[in-house]
């Protein structure tokens, strides 16, 4: 089929979003995409929970997450997308993750009530409601209790990284997360690009570990680096993908919509769930 367009990068509430998974898929459809991939932090429950209404809407859901990864104490997100969804190796690790992100949650919320924001670790627990607990969700308790304007001031004054109420998370070795997904069929992608420090030079050697593509449409890739990214692609044999990294409402802007990647630039995708 061709015509056809995609997301390939969405969030839920079973990480750090606030919309469910059938309003990814709802929204996503009257935007007229048809290939959607919700790609939750260290969680694969929207996929089972959506698989069957996403069928029914004529939107083809892709297998994917979206991984912490770390390059020289850099914090890299590598996007994992059609591999087997029922892989044990993949739950097994995802789990892993999910419980530590929990232990690292409470962790600040206790630097943040040791510094005078009376917030609790059961309403950051209410936040993020069972699914990958984030950073996100701590920000928006302390908003909600008036430590903060936004979500985006949360950040800058408490939990950004190097902030005073910021905890570090576990993270994968790129090549570690490449070889996981690898073994279960699917492919990688390095997540938008241009959000990294020196991200020129950091780019290409996260290629080096193994990376099969890079997200080259992404609100955050402007035309300049799109147009980068995507001439290194081809110089390397790579493919490339894209998405509009929607949250819902807890970034300023919500973004499902506006990103759609016509279907032929990601056959290498599309070709291992068909
Ligand atoms: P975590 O994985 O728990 O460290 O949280 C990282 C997530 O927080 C990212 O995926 C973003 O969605 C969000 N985030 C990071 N920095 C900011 C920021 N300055 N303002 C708002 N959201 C942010
Ligand atoms: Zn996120
Ligand atoms: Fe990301
Ligand atoms: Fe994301």
């Amino acid at each position: 089929m061709s015509g056809r367009f995609a997301d390939l990068h969405t969030h839920t509430h079973h990480s750090d979003g606030t919309r469910t998974s059938k309003e990814v898929i709802d929204v996503a459809r009257s935007h007229g995409l048809s290939i959607v991939a919700i790609s939750d932090h260290d969680n694969l429950a929207a996929y089972f929970e959506i698989k069957a209404h996403a069928d029914t809407a004529g939107v083809t859901l892709v297998p994917a997450i979206e991984l912490s990864c770390e390059l020289d104490d850099v914090d890299v997100h590598i996007l994992a997308y059609a591999f087997d969804p029922h892989d044990e190796r993949i739950e097994t690790r995802l789990r892993g993750f999910r419980e530590t992100r929990q232990h690292r949650g409470y962790e600040m919320v206790n630097r943040l009530r040791a510094l005078g924001c009376n917030i609790t670790a059961q309403r950051v627990d209410e936040l993020a409601a069972g699914g990958a607990m984030g950073r996100p969700h701590v920000a928006r308790a302390l908003v909600e209790a008036g430590y903060a304007s936004s979500v985006a001031a949360a950040f800058d004054q408490w939990i950004g990284t190097g902030k005073p109420g910021y905890v570090p998370k576990e993270r994968f070795r790129i090549e570690d997360a490449v070889l996981l997904i690898r073994a279960a069929g699917g492919v990688t992608s390095v997540a938008h690009p241009s959000l990294y420090p020196d991200h020129e030079q950091l780019v290409p050697r996260i290629l080096d570990q193994g990376v099969d593509a890079i997200e080259v449409f992404h609100p955050d890739v402007d035309a300049e680096d799109r147009e980068r990214y995507t001439n290194l692609a081809r110089f390397r044999g790579l493919f490339v993908t894209g998405g509009s990294d929607d949250h819902g409402k807890v970034k300023t802007a919500e973004t499902l919509g506006t990103i759609k990647v016509p279907e032929g630039v990601i056959g290498a995708i599309m070709e291992r769930i068909e």
